[in-house]
């Protein structure tokens, strides 16, 4: 199920589902105040939601594929626990030959665009939701990967209307992934502020804060039950600010990051 948070008093998107740069609109219903001026953006993956679900609805659906194509020798359930004993890179290797069916390059190629155009069931983490619900920051998402897979999740989990401003690299020139500053700068060009005034939250030190903090801005870490990636930074530039392992506490982070 998916969750639909509110939108009242929202700054309007303008250009959700587009590219960025200037990507939002600016109006602001004559009912509401103006929002704080601090901006908060967030990662996707592991940090609004556990990416290890979209793994595993994505494992199910490479499955049910080849069950299509091949019959019952393929077994359920095999992505997943190779997943959970920690294979990396070589599931769907290790898998088909587990089923006994050979890897040939078209067929991992396959596999991979079943894994990454599937419906996603996955929801926002119970903590991010109640954060998202009230806080009344100007909010964005910058997030890596395939543009039409993190779009797919960004509407799986119904929040694209709860954003003012969404960029998934992917939609970037070849090269802007993070830790490259391209998005972070697009996302200063919007706000209109000055990058001390910007908050990023994320989980992944070995990519997500060094562009950031390079532009002054303040960042926060969430270290989630369940995450795919290490919480350890291999140098104080990629490490941010300020660890956290719920949103119930992100409140109080910014107040300290600032
Ligand atoms: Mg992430």
């Amino acid at each position: 199920m998916s969750c639909v948070l509110p939108s009242a008093c929202r700054w309007l998107p303008a250009t959700t589902g587009k590219t960025a740069s200037p990507c939002c609109d600016t109006t602001v219903p004559s009912s509401c105040e103006s929002p704080p001026a601090h901006v908060l953006v967030f990662d996707l993956d592991d940090t609004l939601y556990l990416e290890r679900d979209f793994a595993r609805s994505g494992f199910t659906a490479v499955e049910t594929h080849l069950n299509d194509k091949y019959g019952n020798r393929v077994s359920h359930g095999t992505c997943w626990r190779l997943f959970i004993e920690g294979a990396r890179g070589k599931i769907f290797d290790l898998a088909l030959k587990s089923f006994g069916i050979e890897a040939t390059p078209s067929l991992l190629d396959e596999l991979v665009q079943v894994y990454r155009s599937h419906p996603p069931q996955i929801r926002l983490c119970p903590d991010a939701y109640r954060f998202l619900a009230t806080d009344r920051r100007r909010r964005a998402i910058i997030t890596d990967g395939p543009a039409t897979m993190q779009r797919s999740k960004i509407a799986a989990l119904g929040i694209e209307e709860s954003f003012d401003c969404i960029i998934p690299t992917g939609e970037l020139a070849k090269g802007m992934g993070k830790p490259h500053p391209m998005a972070f700068e697009q996302i200063m060009q919007w706000s209109g502020e000055l990058g001390e005034m910007h908050i990023y939250i994320a989980d992944n030190p070995a990519k997500d804060f060094i562009a950031p903090r390079a532009l002054g801005w303040r960042t926060v870490q969430i270290d989630r039950v369940g995450r795919i990636h290490s919480p350890d930074a291999t140098s104080s530039e990629h490490g941010a600010e300020l660890r956290i392992n719920t949103f119930d506490d992100l409140s109080k982070a910014i107040e300290l990051a600032h």
